[in-house]
């Protein structure tokens, strides 16, 4: 893959998006560009109006006499549509530049429900769009965070379900005539954080997210990993026990099988099937119903049988995270997912994390932050890749 080649534009909105308030002579310096291409870029930009002077400030480092002008980004230059889609909810949303979240909608809904999401989403937009007339001119484009993965080359959605068949983003496109991004939904997450939290994110790192199913997405050197194809990123389906169960794909022992909701909700209806679980039977009336919420319940109580299969995802966990620290050795790793949300689950998870990454380093798990969950969260960094791909590099 030859890395494409950006403008000048390009690269200091890029680095305005990552660093603003900044001077021109700071991106200049960063940049490489030379301060005459700078001057006249941000000149253009200002008259744009999609940059703003912020007026004379005290050097930080407080040399004497030197001050230095800084500009900053106009957050609402323009907007954004996110919008994610998965087996649990679907979610919209509008941000501005700087990810401010100015309107959103989520339902939660199982995908049975929706007998055509492509239907369900213009429906939607047309909604979001009617509820904010006075931005609707300054619309980027559409972001799709979709459940699972796109062919690089035709854009091509490959889902463990069927029911996505009927998901068509070209109607998407004709209907708003607006430019549609479709991505992985946790390449987005991914994209969110680093472009909407540049006070929190580092050019390099992994964002893991664990869910119905699981993803890890990696940024390197501030682009989002794409890999030779869509397989890159499916950290479910790498092997953690040999001859372990037998996985959907076809091979034993994947981390999924152990560690993803699908897996452990589905683990937890046998044991009530069985009558095998003391506790969490009491928390559901039949097994139809059992939620991560309910297992992650029946754990604080003390279910045993709960409490050994938690602690045996945990591991696994912890274990793929100390490889994946080795392989690629991110400056930080982001976790999001309903099981971290537990505090008890939470500290034992960072008792395995301590013991399986002692060679990384002492600390290691201040290199881990959680990601607080939220079903806005797909969408909205649907969002930043918009903005990435339609804003930043026009
Ligand atoms: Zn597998």
């Amino acid at each position: 893959m030859n890395p494409i080649k950006k403008s000048n534009r390009t690269r200091i909105l890029e680095y305005i998006f990552r660093n603003a308030p900044v001077s021109r002579a700071t991106i200049a310096e960063q940049t490489d560009i030379t301060p005459a291409t700078v001057t006249t870029t941000i000149a253009e930009l200002i008259n744009e109006q999609i940059i703003v002077n912020l007026g004379e400030v005290e050097q930080s480092d407080n040399t004497p006499g030197r001050k230095r002008v800084l500009i900053d980004l106009n957050p609402n230059y323009a907007y954004a549509i996110g919008i994610e889609f998965n087996e649990k909810y679907v979610s919209f949303c509008i941000t501005n530049l700087k990810g401010k979240v100015i309107s959103e909608s989520v339902f939660s809904t199982t995908y049975h429900e929706i007998s055509n999401i492509t239907e369900f989403i213009i429906e939607n937009v047309e909604i979001l769009m009617q509820k904010n007339e006075d931005i609707k001119d300054k619309l980027v484009g559409i972001g799709i965070g979709v459940p699972g993965k796109i062919n690089n080359n035709n854009k091509e959605l490959f889902a463990d379900s069927d029911v996505w068949k009927c998901f068509f983003p070209e109607k998407i496109k004709q209907r708003f005539q607006l430019p549609v991004v479709m991505d992985n939904n946790v390449k987005c997450m991914a994209m969110g954080i680093y472009l909407f939290k540049p006070e929190q994110s580092p050019e390099n790192f992994s964002f893991f997210h664990i869910g119905i199913g699981m993803y890890c997405s990696n940024v390197i050197n501030g682009e989002l990993f794409k890999g030779e194809n869509y397989i890159s990123g499916e950290i479910g389906h790498t092997i953690v026990k040999v001859d372990g169960k037998s996985c959907e794909c076809g091979k034993n022992g994947c981390l999924n099988t152990y560690a993803s909701e699908r897996w452990l909700i589905k683990m937890a209806k046998i044991l009530i099937e069985n009558n095998a679980s003391v506790i969490l039977d009491k928390l559901v009336k039949d097994n139809e119903e059992v939620s991560i919420e309910h297992i992650i319940t029946a754990y604080n109580l003390g279910d045993e049988v709960i409490r050994e299969y938690i602690l045996e995802a945990l591991k696994y966990l912890s274990m793929t995270i100390s490889n994946l620290s080795i392989i690629i050795n991110p400056t930080k790793i982001f976790l999001h997912g309903r099981l971290f949300e537990d505090k008890m689950i939470f500290r034992q998870f960072k008792e395995y994390i301590e013991r399986d990454s002692n060679f990384i380093g002492d600390s290691y798990f201040s290199n881990i932050e959680r990601v607080p969950y939220r079903t806005i969260n797909g969408a909205v960094g649907a969002s930043a890749r918009v903005i990435d791909a339609y804003f930043i590099n026009e």
